[in-house]
């Protein structure tokens, strides 16, 4: 083991440089500095190189994260990226937006004492070192087969086993009902989490590389999913989950009342230059209204900090559990905090005040009861605690459930879980259509960027089985 490990013991962990709360909040920008070449070296060198590496284990993608930062300490980068990309199609999203805290970084065996190495940050340098040098190069497979896949959905899932597929010469059509590649990664998240070039150069890279975009174009309305069936030898389903979860209760129709992914949307295609009628006239823009969110998931935090960034007034999150129950990421909690937003833990909608436009919440405060089946609190209004929050903007960050696909697709043997959600059988990821697999979110519910890579994968292995059983039969 080269002396340049281990460093953990001398060297204290140094994140990529933030910037300040007061600025960043003016703009959508990524918050995090990119590490300079020797920081990013140093601080891959605190890796202890152990026997077991929980990092490893607790990444989704299985990546071979010590052999990478011994790669980056050693300055060895272009070989650090092609290991780094043999298990990731996308390092340096992932890099940017996964949880680390839950995932790789929080199983790494020197956190106890010693803060974990910063695995993120140095796979982000890893690879945006790697497309500066011109080391990324778009997918050139060893041979073309004739055969071709419809893959439904651009976002990270439909990505991932499209650039899989096309490594192995298949011929590769993208199906897509928005304008822009990307799902969630270009519309749904924030720009200062993942500025949208990031998103754009992987679309244009798989383009490159010979995969066929068809945007705006939604299966089950501009095209039937028969018709792909009828068109390709494999049809993969990757296409998330947006049914936004609704709040009910008195005033709950009142203008003002937003969901969180219309609200979002609207943001991110402003800042991409599209002309946003709904942003434009006001609705969807937070400029100098008080603003609530009701939610404590990721996506409440991408909007309180969004409306920050627009101008509001001021920005409340009303939350009905604690702050250590709250399900998203507490780095992001954390920096939402630190930018000005307002948390009301422990406290819930009741209903919506205002006269045709919402001018308020009333809110009742909650306390934690006794743990349920799920080992979950469960929450109970405090009697007699109710208060109002002003508000001119209220956002519903509740979460999302699958849209109805079988009816959407018109097919209705396509069997769903009870929550909706596309079964499959887990080791082929087949539904119950024949030749017709699934992946990411419209699998697990909604999850995370990593997994809907992972799903995309093995969904891939999977359909070049298929399809590779299915030609020797034919033969
Ligand atoms: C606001 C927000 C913030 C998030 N932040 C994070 C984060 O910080 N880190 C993280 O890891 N994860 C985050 N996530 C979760 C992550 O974005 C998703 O888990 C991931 O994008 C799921 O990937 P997917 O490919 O399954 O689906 P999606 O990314 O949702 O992509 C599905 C695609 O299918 C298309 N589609 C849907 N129906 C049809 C149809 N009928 N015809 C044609 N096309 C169709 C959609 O237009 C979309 O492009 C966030 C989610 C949200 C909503
Ligand atoms: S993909 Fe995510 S979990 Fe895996 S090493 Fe990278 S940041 Fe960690």
């Amino acid at each position: 083991m080269p002396d340049r490990m281990l460093q953990f013991v001398a060297l204290p962990q140094q994140t990529p440089a933030k910037r300040g709360s007061a600025t960043r909040s003016q703009d959508f920008q990524e918050i995090y500095d990119e590490y300079l070449p020797a920081q990013a070296a140093a601080q891959a060198s605190r890796c202890s190189q152990c026997g077991v590496p929980f990092c490893q284990i607790h990444c989704p993608l299985g990546n071979n994260i010590p052999d990478w930062l011994k790669l980056a300490a050693e300055n060895r980068l272009e070989e650090a990226y092609e290991l780094s990309a043999a298990t990731n199609n996308f390092p340096e999203i992932c890099g940017r937006i996964c949880p680390q805290d839950r995932l790789c970084e929080g199983n790494c065996v020197i956190e106890k004492n010693f803060d974990s190495v910063t695995i993120g940050a140095v796979e982000r340098f890893i690879t945006d070192t790697a497309f500066e040098n011109g080391w990324v190069k778009p997918v050139r497979p060893r041979r073309e087969r004739a055969q071709s896949v419809g893959i439904i959905g651009a976002g990270p899932g439909g990505l991932a086993a499209a650039e899989q597929l096309r490594k192995h010469g298949y011929q590769v059509h993208v199906y897509d009902r928005y304008d822009r590649v990307g799902g969630l990664m270009i519309y749904g998240i924030p720009g200062f989490k993942l500025e949208k070039p990031v998103v754009e150069r992987r679309g244009k890279l798989l383009a490159d590389g010979g995969v066929q975009f068809h945007l705006n174009c939604a299966v089950g309305g501009d095209v039937a999913l028969h018709e792909l069936r009828g068109r390709h030898d494999a049809v993969l389903i990757a296409t998330g989950v947006y049914r936004a979860r609704d709040i009910g209760g008195p005033g709950a129709g009142l203008g003002g009342i937003v969901p969180a992914l219309d609200y979002l949307t609207a943001a991110n295609r402003t800042g991409l230059g599209d002309a946003v009628p709904a942003f434009a006239d006001g609705t969807l823009d937070a400029r100098a209204k008080r603003v609530v969110v009701v939610g404590g998931g990721d996506t409440a935090m991408d909007c309180v900090r969004t409306a920050l960034r627009q101008g509001a007034a001021s920005v409340t999150c009303l939350y009905r559990r604690d702050r250590a129950n709250m399900p998203g990421s507490l780095r992001e909690v954390k920096n939402a905090e630190e930018e000005g937003v307002r948390f009301q833990w422990l406290a819930a909608p009741e209903a919506f005040l205002g006269d045709g436009a919402v001018t308020g919440v009333r809110a009742v405060k909650m306390h934690l009861g006794l743990p349920d089946a799920s080992g979950r609190q469960a929450v109970e209004p405090v009697a007699g605690s109710g208060f109002t929050l002003p508000a001119d903007l209220v956002i519903k960050a509740l979460g999302f459930d699958p849209e109805d696909l079988p009816t959407a697709f018109g097919e209705p043997a396509l069997a769903v879980s009870r929550r909706g959600t596309l079964s499959i059988d887990p080791s082929s990821f087949m539904t119950s259509l024949a030749g017709v697999f699934a992946a990411g979110d419209i699998v697990r519910g909604a999850s995370l960027v990593v997994w809907a890579i992972r799903d995309g994968r093995d969904a891939a292995a999977a359909m070049h089985a298929h399809m590779q059983r299915a030609q020797q039969l034919a033969a």
